[in-house]
């Protein structure tokens, strides 16, 4: 649902909130957005109180954390503002307030069985997309690997998707979540889990991502940039919640565990290379279209091939831009990626079936 987070007030009390808890970030505190959100709430009659232990890929003793402070503080609310760490937090702070133990234990498809708070989420800088997923994905510090809770319980009741709190976005962020809005559209569209209704929302996503990513990056000034890719990041997450995704964050989530690197730049390295290996059984065709590339005579490694090596400097590039190029090296993220810990998953209630990556 596209709106302004201006309504954060009225939509807490739509979902019968007396005491507001919010989660949130200390760079976002910085940027000044929970400030905003605290003014809504205050408008809305609602007291509230505010954590923002989260950092980025959330980690388990940060959940237990929040737990805490969310037990102690009289709220029946939750309301997530930030990127896709902060809301990831929100959602696990609700499991366990409702199901106790540790955030763990729930790692799997549908293990979550008491009913959650209910949950407002107002994502920032490009993570509309989790706002409507089932997906939640914390980082098991022991093990240094990232574990994945998924169910219906899980989609917030209620997603604000306000463009203009990408105005804030440093360059380099809007490159990364850019990037990885466009792996969850690919990702999807050629998934064995997809059907006709994420089909849509998948090339959507495709088609705005190519045609005002590189305009967001240079200026997030620019409105009609800020709303195509809000737009984007939302399909991409429609597409993805119920399609399921791929290689490409099987693999960036195994790296992003072990060595905490971000979660978008990962996903633009490894992207180019399972296209490459995917790309003759795929619907490679379709994504090529979305991406604006010429399909007549269509070869699928081919007509890729010029684009996927534009597109692969690009992850670099962005990284180079905030001046942390040293971890942006295909061979490091590899080099992470076998020495990441890994194992077969298989949850009990699901009979063996695979975890699916988000
Ligand atoms: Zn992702």
């Amino acid at each position: 649902m596209r709106a302004r987070a201006s309504e954060a007030g009225y939509a807490a009390r739509r979902l019968g909130a007396r005491r507001v808890f919010v989660v949130t970030d200390p760079g976002l505190i910085e940027a000044g957005w929970p400030a905003a959100l605290a003014a809504q709430l205050g408008a809305a009659g609602l007291p509230y109180s505010c954590w923002s232990g989260v950092t980025p890929n959330p980690k388990d003793h940060e959940i237990a954390a929040g737990h805490e402070a969310y037990s102690a503080s009289g709220c029946d609310v939750i309301v997530g503002i930030g990127g896709g760490s902060v809301i990831d937090a929100a959602k696990a702070i609700a499991v366990l307030s409702a199901n106790g133990g540790q955030i763990l234990d729930y790692a799997g498809v549908d293990q979550i069985d008491r009913p959650i708070p209910p949950l407002l989420m107002i994502p920032v800088y490009g993570w509309y997309g989790r706002g409507v997923s089932q997906f939640c994905v914390i980082t098991d510090t022991t093990a240094r690997r990232k574990e994945i809770l998924v169910g219906r319980s899980l989609v917030p009741d209620i997603s604000l998707t306000d463009p203009r709190l990408l105005t804030t976005m440093a360059p380099e962020l809007a490159a990364t979540t850019g990037l990885d809005a466009l792996t969850h559209g690919i990702e999807a569209y050629v998934s064995k889990a997809a059907s006709g209704l994420t089909d849509l929302h998948a090339l959507q996503a495709v088609r705005l991502v190519s045609q005002h990513l590189e305009r967001l990056v240079d200026s997030r000034s620019d409105a009609d940039a800020r709303t195509a890719m809000a737009q984007a990041s939302l399909s991409a997450g429609l597409a993805f919640t119920n399609a399921i995704l791929g290689a490409a964050h099987a693999m960036a989530h195994q790296v992003g565990g072990a060595l905490d690197l971000p979660h978008g730049t990962l996903n633009g390295i490894l992207l180019p290379h399972v296209i490459r290996f995917n790309a003759t059984c795929g619907r490679y065709r379709e994504v090529a279209q979305a991406l604006g590339l010429d399909v007549t005579d269509w070869t699928p490694r081919r007509s890729l091939t010029g684009w996927l090596i534009t597109y692969g400097r690009w992850p670099i590039a962005s990284a180079c831009r905030a001046d942390s190029p040293s971890w942006a090296s295909p061979k490091r993220i590899f080099r992470g990626l076998s020495a990441a810990p890994s194992r077969t998953y298989a949850c009990p209630r699901t009979r063996g079936r695979r975890r699916p990556a988000m």
